[in-house]
């Protein structure tokens, strides 16, 4: 594919971390019936991380599929809301600075599920193990970058 000079290039750019470490990646599945806000079906995130080999965001932007299709999109950020005001230099209350601590849903998300439900489920299903593999991820990532 030609590389293309955009407007976008400029903005940080996320692959998801199965394109930079291969066989190392594993995705998260969930299958979903009866709930009264999402639709049934299998739904899985598959975790991306920003591709700038010197940029410390520490931070994953989760593409949701639904039965193969995006239906949302996902920041999260593990760190304490601390250590983002510092990397981003804001002053501690700064009401202007956007959320990089925990989960929330991406400017970008396309939203074909109810949003707020979409975040409920995600929040729901973090638990340490997952925030463990997000680390893992985010440090194979830049690993891989830096060596190339
Ligand atoms: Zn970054």
């Amino acid at each position: 594919m030609p590389s293309q000079e955009s407007e976008e290039q400029r903005i940080m750019e996320f692959a998801p971390a199965g394109e930079i470490i291969g066989e190392a990646h594993r995705v998260r599945t969930v299958r979903i019936s009866g709930s009264a806000l999402l639709p049934d079906g299998e739904y899985v995130f598959v975790d991306m991380y920003c591709t700038d080999p010197s940029c410390d965001c520490r931070k994953t932007m989760v593409q949701v599929l639904h039965n193969g299709k995006h239906v949302a999109t996902i920041n999260y950020g593990w760190e304490s809301p601390s250590f983002y005001r510092r990397w981003m230099g804001c002053e501690a209350d700064e009401p202007d600075m956007p959320q990089m601590h925990g989960a929330s849903i991406d400017i970008t998300s396309p939203n074909l599920v109810p949003p707020q439900a979409m975040l409920s489920l995600f929040n729901a299903l973090l638990n340490e193990r997952w925030i463990g593999m997000f680390r893992k991820h985010y440090k194979a990532v830049k690993a891989a970058l830096a060596r190339e």
